[in-house]
């Protein structure tokens, strides 16, 4: 299970496959991450600095985060995407990226990924990719990931110790 959590300056991912539970996260920021809880994560409970240097402990990598750089990500499911955004003070938004998929009948498969150069290496794309897979999850579909950083973002840490 893919997990993607955004509140003001900071996106947290949460990787369901690599948590073993050692509770580190509990420890370090019980307001932020509670089992039982839904969601579990809660990132307006704690400063930034607390929950980051909480997820910096997590022993497996199952949570990882980076700051939003002002940027938001929405689902925009007519159009078979995640896209992601700036705004302005007055409201108006500019594109900055976008991670496209097509249903079909063995499952959503993700075939593009891009973030405009500017934003490239904020972890702008891992958290489109995020969105897409977690929507995927909840639907019960099945991901397959044609586009290469997308495959790359779903087999990361796979071999890390756990
Ligand atoms: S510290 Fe990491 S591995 Fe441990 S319970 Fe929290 S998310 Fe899971």
């Amino acid at each position: 299970m893919h997990r993607l959590y955004e509140y003001g300056d900071i996106a947290v991912f949460w990787d369901s496959e690599k948590c073993r539970h050692r509770k580190m996260c509990v420890t370090g920021s019980p307001r932020t991450f509670e089992f039982g809880r839904r969601p579990w994560i809660d990132l307006t409970k704690a400063p930034t600095a607390e929950i980051w240097e909480t997820i910096s402990k997590c022993p497996t990598g199952a949570l990882s985060c980076v700051y939003t750089h002002n940027v938001t990500t929405e689902l925009d499911m007519d159009n078979c995407r995640s896209v992601a955004f700036t705004s302005s003070e007055d409201g108006v938004r500019q594109q900055t990226g976008e991670c496209d998929f097509k249903k079909t009948e063995e499952g959503w498969t993700i075939y593009h990924t891009e973030v405009a150069p500017e934003f490239e290496g904020k972890g702008i794309a891992k958290r489109l990719v995020y969105r897409l897979v977690e929507a995927a999850e909840r639907e019960g579909a099945q991901i397959i990931p044609v586009c290469s950083y997308a495959k790359r973002v779903l087999d990361a840490g796979k071999d890390r110790e756990q």
